[in-house]
């Protein structure tokens, strides 16, 4: 352990006692994109125990630009991203744990995705699942820390339950109206951006974690990257917060996941809980039927109409350049069945 990591020992913040720390901890990581791939990168070289990454997609040409632990290979072997990212991770450093769950984070899900985990990094690209992040935080009083990056513009916000001083809900009481952002894919976003936002959130996690709490940013963090613009924006913890406060844990409550939209890709996901399918079988099924088909351990690929699919053994799918939640309802059922 002495000479991997001799140089953030030496750094005063961390010492011998801090890496102690690092190596006993357990970080979960939600979303496996752009920042999800930067701070999974910088876990695993600083030595932290256990990492439980999480992510429902799969490797795509437009991700390579920002999203670091993947290459060519896996678009074209169709590799889940978090099993691209820990093939990647484990040669980087093979004396800690990489937990990599395929699976759609929901209300369902996330309860035991976050099961004995010290912190939570947000690495989504969406406002559903961080609200649904800070629900099971603050149920379990498990400290998380939002990023989000779009353009050149990127912000970072810590918060830790026990200190009471308000949630995401404290901010914003509602998610913004689906269709009412920006989004990546009609702003694009730079690859230094992302790259920072999780470099931040990377940092205070470790200050977290060694027990530098005190360092720890508190404020809202805003960086512009075109304007050379960083600035801390004070938030205050709203007194009647239906979350931190009251304790209603609504997004968390509502078990009802649903067929939903992909940020991006022109994508719809369908998803039946707990539908388990055996792709070997579907495989034969498409191939007999002349079916355009490809098979890896982890997904069944289908190109067929306009449509490019991707089934996971759970039962979801992942349908490409299906306009409605209907059409993407019907294709799923035409070819693969429920
Ligand atoms: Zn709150």
């Amino acid at each position: 352990m002495e000479e991997r990591y001799i140089k953030q020992m030496n750094f005063q913040g961390i010492g011998r006692e801090g890496q102690e720390l690092l190596k006993n901890s357990k970080v979960l990581v939600v979303g496996c994109g752009a920042l999800g791939t930067v701070v999974a990168n910088n876990l695993t070289r600083i030595g932290v125990g256990y990492i439980r990454l999480v992510d429902r997609d799969f490797v795509e040409l437009s991700n390579l630009h920002r999203q670091v632990l993947f290459n060519e290979e896996d678009v074209h072997n169709n590799m889940p991203k978090v099993k691209a990212a820990a093939n990647k991770l484990k040669k980087i450093n093979s004396e800690i744990e990489i937990n990599s769950i395929i699976k759609d984070v929901n209300s369902v899900t996330i309860e035991g995705m976050a099961e004995n985990i010290d912190i939570i990094l947000d690495c989504t690209d969406n406002f559903k699942t961080r609200y649904l992040i800070n629900d099971v935080a603050f149920a379990k009083k498990i400290p998380w820390i939002y990023g989000g990056a779009l353009g050149s513009s990127g912000s970072v916000k810590v918060f830790i339950p026990e200190e009471e001083t308000g949630c995401l809900r404290c901010m914003m009481p509602t998610p913004p109206p689906t269709g009412s952002m920006p989004t990546c894919d009609t702003t694009g976003v730079l690859n230094t951006t992302t790259g920072i936002v999780a470099m931040i959130q990377t940092n205070e996690t470790i200050k977290y974690l060694t027990n530098n709490k005190e360092e720890i940013e508190r404020n809202l963090l805003y960086i512009d990257l075109w304007d050379n613009v960083i600035e801390k924006i004070e938030l205050k913890k709203k007194e009647d917060c239906t979350c931190c406060v009251k304790g209603d844990f609504a997004y968390l409550n509502n078990k009802i996941p649903e067929a939903v939209h992909i940020c991006g890709n022109n994508s719809i996901q369908i998803d039946f809980e707990n539908t388990n399918i055996d792709l070997e079988n579907l495989y034969k099924r498409l191939k007999n039927a002349n079916i355009s088909v490809k098979l890896n351990p982890f997904l069944l690929s289908l190109k067929v109409e306009k449509y490019d699919i991707k089934v996971f053994g759970d039962g979801r799918a992942i349908i490409k350049n299906a306009s409605t939640v209907e059409e993407a309802k019907g294709i799923y059922a035409k070819y693969i069945g429920y």
